[in-house]
């Protein structure tokens, strides 16, 4: 075992020997004429460029270095999936044996933690965040005692966390990698860094072995339809997840619009954009606290805002009315009385605006000349 590695929590030990599915395309050979995976001999109709007839690269070599580029990782850091959704299933599987292993979350958090430790029947344990006066905050002493306690062996952290808002500090979340050494893998979701003030924990994944970092082109790349998302990890993790992942999990037409939104104009246009939101995000910020009914806007460093109002049937209802849909967090602990509103363009946020008021949407008045 590689020094380096006694640092990374154990993988599952009825996983320790497995090595997945063997696909034609991950034999090593080479030849003209390719009979060796079932594959029809023409394109289809449907197949303009002659780009779908064969099963795909199972890691796409240039998106892998793209993404790698992208973040600041090697290519063997990094695993892309099926959004990052995927990436959280795979953590789940490999890490967590049923009915005995726990995954640690903090509610009130992006669901798809628990619905994966649910399905692996892997244990849940919650550490909620505190709403403090400013924000809601993570409890990071709390999180390292209930991870060691429960013998957690992941750790999901949102940061920017949704639907909070807010920023987990960098080095609260590297001395919590560090008190678990080779026992859990704390992973930051990052979805939302993109629209921080804060940059990314990717570059530290190097130094921290039981540190993973989700990523995703579904926000602020505009790409949620693609599916395109990753993990960034020691590359130790990232083959145990690669044995743990689907034959061929990125599809070409996928894999070729993720690429073309990696091009240099398109990342430019993706910037430009992320300043757009997060000077919309704080003007809605004030123009949404201002209004009645209101009871608080938490800060955000995403592309939405969490609002508590004093009747939230009522104000679901306007904007329904009006036709604007918002997310109703009624169901999530400690958010019986919030919204999560995604920001959208100027003039879409100004219906929502409207609507909230209960004031008629302003149609720009006629000249009448008299
Ligand atoms: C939207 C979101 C994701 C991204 O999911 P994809 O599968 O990449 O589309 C991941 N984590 C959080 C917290 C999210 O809000």
């Amino acid at each position: 075992m590689n020094a380096m590695h006694v640092a990374l929590p154990p993988v599952r030990e009825d996983l320790r020997d497995f090595a997945g599915y063997r696909s034609a395309r991950s034999e090593r050979v080479s030849g003209t004429i390719w009979l060796d995976a079932n594959e029809s001999a023409w394109c289809s109709a449907a197949d303009e460029d002659g780009s779908l007839r064969r099963y795909p690269e199972p890691q796409p070599e240039a998106l892998t270095q793209a993404l790698s580029d992208l973040y600041g990782c090697e290519p063997r850091q990094l695993l892309v999936g099926r959004g990052s959704d995927e990436p959280i299933d795979l953590l789940v599987r490999a890490f967590c044996a049923a009915s005995r292993d726990a995954v640690l979350v903090t509610p009130p958090v992006f669901g798809m933690y628990a619905v994966c430790a649910r399905l692996q029947g892997a244990r849940l344990v919650e550490v909620p965040l505190v709403d403090g006066t400013g924000d809601f905050r993570a409890d990071l002493d709390a999180i390292a005692e209930a991870a060691l306690s429960s013998g957690a062996k992941l750790v999901f952290l949102c940061s920017p966390g949704n639907p909070a808002g807010g920023t987990l500090a960098a080095a609260g979340v590297l001395a919590l990698a560090r008190k678990l050494a080779g026992l859990a893998l704390v992973v930051v979701d990052e979805a939302y860094v993109e629209f921080a003030d804060t940059p990314s924990l990717v570059p530290s994944v190097t130094d921290q072995p039981n540190l993973a970092v989700l990523r995703t082109l579904s926000k602020a790349h505009a790409l949620a339809a693609a599916r395109i998302g990753c993990v960034i990890a020691d590359p130790g993790v990232i083959a145990v997840l690669r044995r743990c992942q689907a034959p061929y999990p990125v599809p070409v037409p996928s894999a070729q619009r993720a690429l073309h939104a990696l091009a240099a104009a398109s990342l430019r246009q993706t910037r430009e954009r992320v300043v757009r939101t997060r000077e919309e995000r704080e003007r809605m910020r004030e123009a949404i606290a201002d209004l009645p009914g209101v009871l608080r806007v938490y800060p955000s460093q995403t592309n939405f805002l969490l609002v508590r109002v004093d009747d939230p049937a009522v104000a679901f209802g306007r904007l329904l009315d009006a036709g604007v849909v918002v997310r109703d967090m009624r169901a999530m602990p400690q958010l019986g009385d919030a919204l999560r509103i995604s920001l959208g363009t100027p003039t879409q946020n100004d219906r929502l605006l409207s609507a909230l008021t209960g004031s008629a949407v302003t149609v720009p008045a006629l000249e009448i000349s008299s």
